[in-house]
């Protein structure tokens, strides 16, 4: 069984096929319900793009998991690394070919063999430094897409058509990504099983609702689910 943690904001722990992987693990926001030094056992760190609120406390989190590994892309992992590399005492040259950090772009599936999973990195409309994207993480016993922060975009529906996302984390707070109106028509591009909403509550200018998501989803009568998570909350599948 494969479960997913919210810890508010962007970031979730996701157990899948054994492995632990967290997402835009900023674990110090004001709704967090755990410490970056909280987190044990971490196999690997997704980093959707640059932005302070997502790359959040991945430094300390690889620091304190000597296992763990980060994907993001190239220019962002190249960030990290180079912050991880002072605090370790070490070189951003040494943690790349040590395979600690590993660079990768929009485009198919990054294989880790040895984790037994996938990482795909998707399109998403935002900013940051290289490109900003959204990941799906694609295991045995199910296939979960990470939206990032984006707005709404016609490519959600190859992500969609390629990768059949089965659970669909999506930004709702709107200001900075979709709001609910976008994120309901994102669910009808992505057409996955279940939406989870994300990205909303933790700052006041982000105004999305999640009861408002739902009710948008609901209207469009499609075979998704929204679930709602609080933070600390999970949500098991297992769609093996
Ligand atoms: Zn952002």
């Amino acid at each position: 069984m494969a479960k997913l943690t919210y810890y508010g904001h962007a970031a979730f722990e996701l157990v899948i096929d054994d492995r632990k992987v967290l997402i835009d693990p900023w674990l110090t926001n004001p709704k967090s319900p755990v410490k970056p030094s909280d987190v044990k056992d971490v196999d690997l760190v997704l980093v959707t793009h640059s932005h302070f609120d997502h790359v959040g406390d991945s430094v300390e989190i690889l620091a304190g998991n000597p296992n763990a590994r980060l994907v993001a892309v190239y220019e962002v992992a190249d960030m990290i690394a180079g912050e991880l590399a002072k605090k370790l005492g070490t070189s951003k040259d040494e943690l790349f070919n040590a395979g600690r950090v590993i660079g990768a772009n929009i485009g198919g599936p990054v294989n880790l063999q040895d984790l037994g999973l996938k990482v795909a990195f998707t399109p998403a409309t935002h900013s940051g430094v290289g490109v900003a994207a959204g990941v799906v993480v694609i295991g045995k016993e199910g296939r979960v897409y990470h939206a990032g922060d984006t707005g709404v975009t016609m490519d959600m529906r190859l992500v969609g058509e390629i990768y059949k996302p089965h659970i669909a984390l999506l930004p709702i707070g709107g200001h900075f990504t979709m709001d609910p109106v976008e994120a309901a028509k994102a669910v009808e591009l992505v057409r996955p099983l279940v939406a989870i909403p994300m990205h909303y509550g933790t700052f006041p200018v982000l105004y999305g609702k999640p009861e408002d998501f739902k009710k948008r989803v609901e209207d469009k009568c499609l075979p998704t689910k929204v679930v709602i998570l609080n933070p600390g909350e999970s949500y098991e599948f297992d769609y093996s």
